[in-house]
């Protein structure tokens, strides 16, 4: 038994659009007795709303998304208060962790213990000094991840890393980042899924990085942001295929 981690957008899904034949790869490596884990940079969205969206795909992945909501909040610990920033699948992770989500924050408030940065859909000034100012004040300065963009149908939208290097260039100070490629992230989906694994992905830089900290085989797709004329890529993959579906039918006959 395998377990195989996999990213969702350029691995499963391109935005709304299913990646041909990855529900079905999906469904022959939990028949075969694998373990199968999503992990996705993007925080934005609650852990129901991620599972019924593989769902509607056909995919049954109650149980087995793993966020950078979920890295980011492993950083903080029960009874924290933390000021989030970003959808509600950030608030949702510091509260199972036993930890107190705070929406937001004014100078003469309580000062937060941290502050977690993600991609927040509702960015403002006010959210963004509210953000700064707990962090000056002496809250732990985290994120969620780094991505500076993430790809839409609409072209490169920015990402948390865009916010959070707002956050870093007011305070002068650097977070400490959750997701991947970052190893609190790894750490999680190692405790949970053991230490015999392949990562599926589709960006070098951060699934690539990502399979090293897990000390997981790195197996590039390219049904994402990397195409046959970027090979071979940084770090280098230990195997290429067109899509997820190649890939296990590969695994599944050997
Ligand atoms: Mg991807």
């Amino acid at each position: 038994m395998t377990t195989w981690a996999l990213d969702l957008d350029g691995v499963i899904w391109t935005g709304p659009k299913e990646i041909p034949g990855s529900a079905e790869a999906v469904g022959r490596l939990l028949e075969a007795g694998h373990e199968v884990v999503f992990v996705t940079n993007n925080a934005a969205p609650t852990i129901a709303q991620q599972e019924e969206k593989l769902g509607s795909f056909g995919i049954d992945a109650i149980g087995r998304v793993a966020t950078s909501a979920m890295g980011g909040a492993s950083l903080v610990a029960a009874g924290d208060v933390v000021l989030c920033m970003g959808g509600p699948g950030i608030s949702e992770a510091v509260e199972n962790r036993g930890a107190t989500a705070v929406k937001e924050f004014r100078r003469g408030d309580q000062i937060p213990d941290a502050v977690l940065v993600g991609l927040d859909p509702k960015l403002s000034y006010d959210r963004l000094r509210g953000a700064v100012q707990a962090v000056l004040e002496g809250a732990r300065f985290l994120a969620t991840n780094d991505d500076p963009t993430f790809p839409t149908d609409d072209g490169l939208y920015p990402g948390a890393g865009a916010i959070v290097g707002a956050i870093a260039a007011a305070t002068g100070q650097t977070p400490i980042v959750g997701g991947k490629p970052h190893q609190p992230q790894a750490d999680l989906v190692r405790l949970k899924y053991g230490a015999d694994g392949v990562m599926v992905g589709d960006r070098p830089e951060t699934d690539g990085l990502f399979a090293r900290s897990l000390g997981y085989r790195f197996l590039l797709v390219l049904t994402g942001v990397t195409k046959e004329q970027d090979l071979p890529t940084d770090p280098i993959a230990d195997e290429v295929a067109p899509d997820l579906a190649t890939l296990v039918e590969r695994a599944l006959r050997t």
